[in-house]
């Protein structure tokens, strides 16, 4: 299978689109991206690399951290974590509330943001946001095998000038008695959140959730295989908020969007993908990285129901 041709003419095929979608602009550094960017990087099983267009620019990978705030949540407190966390799609916009007064303040899953916002407290267990920070950072640098991955600290400071619907969700599960910390949890969330990776780099950091959690180039489990196969489990039952259905009809990949307009998809035992095109369809997922990743499962036959 000729992956770069595949992904080159696919690049070719975004390009030229006419239909982008709406770049974010909830944010300065997030409305001033030119909208007419378009990356992929696919990190195949056997560890050969395949990029195209943009896929050396960096972007802010936004709710895409959650997966590897999860990963580092899971390690923490184990099976622990699903007593604060459900399970479930929510079928909601990803920073919607309402669920959570009819749920007892448990929000419906780990990767819209109130789940992901409990999540950051149990990573924080009860820490120093700043060393959160850091650990959260060394361990995007490890996964990635790069130590050029940074925090964008505009974007994190933005994020928490303008995230008053993300406090308020922080202080409702409070109120349930489901967030610890909420000052120092919002902290780690708007600073995982800004996260500035390229599409090499992010598909470089989903390779253990292709090889059943462990790191390629280390041969350490970064979680257990069983974990690895539930967070692919989640990816594809919520990682696009309520168009994760529609995403998973197309697709049939785990895949985590962000408002970023980036897109990690991992095929088990196959591949680990990053797409990135800033313009998001009205569910806040990007529009050409989901056109861009039907293409590629179209061409190659991935799919987590397409048994090899
Ligand atoms: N920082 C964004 C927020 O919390 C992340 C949302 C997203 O990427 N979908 O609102």
């Amino acid at each position: 299978m000729d992956i770069q041709r595949i992904i080159d003419a696919i690049t070719a095929e975004m390009t030229a689109a006419q239909h982008r979608g709406k770049a974010a602009d909830y944010i300065p550094a997030l409305a001033r991206v030119d909208p007419a960017q378009f990356g992929i990087a696919v990190v195949m099983a056997d560890g050969r690399v395949f990029t195209a267009g943009d896929a050396r620019t960096c972007f802010s990978i936004q709710s895409i951290s959650k997966v590897f705030a999860l990963s580092m949540a899971l390690g923490k407190v184990g099976a622990d974590l699903w007593t604060r966390v459900g399970r479930e799609p929510s079928g909601s916009a990803f920073n919607s509330v309402v669920q959570l007064e009819h749920e007892g303040g448990i929000p419906r899953n780990p990767f819209i943001n109130a789940g992901a916002i409990v999540v950051s407290d149990v990573v924080l267990g009860g820490g120093e946001p700043r060393e959160t920070i850091g650990d959260i950072l060394r361990f995007l640098r490890y996964l990635a095998d790069d130590d050029e991955v940074q925090i964008d600290q505009e974007v994190a400071s933005s994020e928490a000038e303008t995230g008053f619907r993300n406090i308020a969700l922080a202080n409702y599960m409070k109120s349930f008695g489901n967030m610890h910390n909420v000052e120092s949890a919002l902290k780690v969330y708007f600073h995982q959140c800004a996260l500035s990776m390229t599409c090499l780099q992010l598909a470089m950091a989903g390779r253990y959730l292709v090889h059943d959690g462990k790191h390629p180039g280390t041969g350490r489990q970064v979680v257990t295989a069983i974990r690895a196969r539930r967070i692919n489990a989640l990816m594809l039952t919520c990682g696009h908020y309520d168009g994760s259905g529609e995403f998973a009809f197309r697709v049939g990949i785990p895949g985590k969007s962000g408002v970023g307009g980036g897109i990690i998809a991992i095929v088990p035992g196959e591949a680990s993908i990053a797409v990135w095109s800033p313009g998001l369809n009205d569910r806040g997922n990007s529009l050409l990285g989901s056109l861009a990743l039907e293409r590629l499962s179209e061409a190659t036959g991935w799919s987590v129901f397409n048994p090899p």
